[in-house]
C-alpha cells in the first residue's frame, strides 16, 4: 500500500502531496504558509492592490458557512 494522501493548500487550493518532500503542508510553500500565518506582511512583501484579484477567487470556493434557512 502506497497511497499518497493530497491535501489541498488551503491558501491557493493546489494540491499537495503529503510527504516529507512537503515540508509546508498543508501548504504548497512556504509563502502559503506565512500567509496563514499573517507573518508575510512582516517580510515587507504587501501585495499591492491593483485590481489583480484573479488568482484569489478560488479560495472562495471553500466550504463556508452559509445560512440556508430558506
Ligand atoms: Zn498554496
Amino acid at each position: 500500500m502506497s497511497e499518497e494522501l493530497i491535501v489541498k493548500c488551503p491558501i491557493c487550493q493546489t494540491e499537495v502531496i503529503w510527504n516529507k518532500n512537503s515540508p509546508y503542508r498543508p501548504f504548497c510553500s512556504k509563502r502559503c504558509q506565512l500567509i496563514d500565518l499573517g507573518e508575510w506582511a512582516d517580510e515587507g512583501k504587501r501585495i499591492p492592490s491593483q485590481g489583480d484579484s484573479n488568482d484569489s477567487d478560488d479560495w472562495s470556493e471553500m466550504p463556508s458557512q452559509e445560512p440556508q434557512n430558506h
